[in-house]
């Protein structure tokens, strides 16, 4: 795949990059190591001084990024500019609470290990790796960088391909911030060119969210060099909607939750899982309400949904939608390529979804939804966990009984009751099955690349 910003809305390629050489690779890895030297060397309040300060160039550049993050994937401007001061919020907020994070912690009865002093305290391990997708091309990055510095880990970018204007912003942002050159810089380098990064005896361990494949490719080299790896991968949230829930709130929010990002969020609601009470009300309020979006231009204000950012992602949907339809699913809107420029699809609704369609257990990346009837919450759940991912999930109820049974039972990283996922700096932030290992975000995430250091004293 070429390194190159391939503009979706057009289809045209705006500017290609050249791959940095081996000897480049070798200096950035280089000059990470000895940024780490450094780095572990500084006080939290020097680090979160230099954090403070990248969030402060990310608000001053925020109109510029936004520009970047639409032309090169497609995300309506509007949603592209809250995602760069998201990413600032994310930054301070681990400047604030990273010493509290890693705060050593003493056991209480050192006695009790025949010591007079033991406990644990939060070490950092060098440089980790980050291998990240296009879809929120600065969120992904940063709520990786801003632990992983904090911590005082160094990081290196392999960014996707089709982000490379974001990557290079975000290549100089930390130094520009004030932080020892080397501590965090992208390699411009395809995918086939990870492995050599991932087996050096320099890079300690490595993050990647992405795709299934792309996970487990990653995760095998770690595991043959011992090394730690999170993985954030694919998901297909259930959407379940009780027949004791606000319905009219229901629909209204999985028009938002389905069709984020134009519907290439991981943590997107994707299937719809509706309780024969509500399903007439639940299904003609959501085909309604994503029939209305306003599908178009995405550096244009008013656009809710642009282009699937990906020639190839786009035909994967379309052949996913017609392989439904050509085994008895009902489109309730959308459902086709439109005959226009760019990579678009309709916003779609599809019911009477079987087994038998590619839809019922792959992920769809782009704004695809699917709904399904049911008699009860326990055929609710069966559907619900009967995919291999287990990202998020979403359960709409006015019954707390029930919101304590699907909050117990939902195989997933999260439950969200009466509202849609998303991420917080506050919270910690995975999956479970095939959606991946291990926590980004929260406490959680900054500890994944520390190391747990017990310390006893005779
Ligand atoms: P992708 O094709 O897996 O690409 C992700 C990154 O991995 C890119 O940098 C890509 O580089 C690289 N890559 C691909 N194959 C690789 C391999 N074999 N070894 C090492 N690196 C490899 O995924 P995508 O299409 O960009 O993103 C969509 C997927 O990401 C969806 O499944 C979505 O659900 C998931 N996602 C998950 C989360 C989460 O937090 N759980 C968040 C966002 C997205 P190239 O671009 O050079 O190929």
């Amino acid at each position: 795949m070429a390194i190159a910003t391939i503009n979706p809305f057009t289809g045209q390629t705006e500017q290609e990059f050249e791959a940095h050489t081996e000897e480049e690779v070798e200096s950035r890895i280089q000059a990470a190591q000895d940024a780490f030297v450094r780095l572990r060397s500084t006080t939290f309040a020097q680090r979160a001084e230099w954090m403070r300060a990248a969030a402060d160039l990310l608000e001053q550049d925020a109109p510029q990024l936004a520009r970047i993050i639409t032309i090169e994937m497609g995300r309506p401007i509007k949603g592209a500019r809250a995602e760069v001061l998201k990413c600032a919020k994310g930054l301070r907020y681990y400047a604030d609470h990273a010493e509290e994070f890693l705060a050593p912690e003493p056991l209480a009865d050192p006695s009790s290990v025949g010591a007079s002093k033991a406990g644990t305290r939060y070490a950092p391990i060098g440089i980790v790796l980050a291998v990240m997708p296009w879809n929120y091309p600065l969120w992904q990055v940063l709520r990786f960088a801003g632990p992983a510095l904090m911590a005082g880990n160094t990081g290196l970018l392999k960014h996707a391909s089709n982000v490379p204007q974001a990557a290079i912003y975000l290549d100089t942002l930390f130094e520009r911030a004030g932080f020892p050159v080397g501590a965090f810089h992208a390699l411009l380098i395809p995918a086939s060119r990870v492995e050599k990064v991932m087996r050096d005896p320099r890079v300690k361990a490595a993050t990647l969210t992405g795709s299934e494949p792309a996970g487990r490719s990653l995760a095998s080299i770690a595991g043959n060099e011992v090394k730690h790896v999170v993985l954030e991968l694919g998901g297909s949230d259930p959407f379940v909607v009780m027949g004791s829930a606000d319905v009219e709130r229901a629909a209204t929010v999985a028009v938002a939750a389905r069709n984020q990002n134009n519907g290439q969020s991981c943590i997107a609601a994707k299937r719809f899982i509706v309780h024969a009470d509500v399903y007439d009300e639940f299904t003609r309020l959501f085909a309604e309400k994503v029939a209305a979006l306003t599908v178009g231009d995405p550096l244009d204000e008013a656009t809710e949904v642009g282009p699937i950012a990906t020639e190839s992602g786009r035909d994967e949907l379309e052949g996913q939608v017609a392989d439904a339809v050509a085994k008895g699913a009902t489109v309730l809107t959308g459902g086709t390529v439109p005959d226009r420029d760019g990579w678009f699809f309709e916003p779609t609704v599809l019911a009477d979804v079987t087994p038998a369609m590619r839809l019922h257990l792959e992920e769809a990346f782009g704004p695809v939804a699917t709904v399904y009837r049911v008699e009860s919450r326990e055929e609710a759940l069966e559907i619900a966990n009967g995919t291999t991912f287990g990202l998020s999930s979403a359960v709409w109820t006015n019954d707390a009984d029930e919101e304590e049974w699907f909050v117990d039972n939902l195989d997933a990283g999260a439950v969200f009751v009466n509202g849609m996922t998303a991420s917080y700096p506050e919270l910690p932030f995975g999956g479970v099955k095939d959606s991946g290992v291990g926590r980004e975000l929260a406490a959680a995430g900054i500890r994944e690349f520390c190391n747990l250091k017990t310390v006893w004293k005779a």
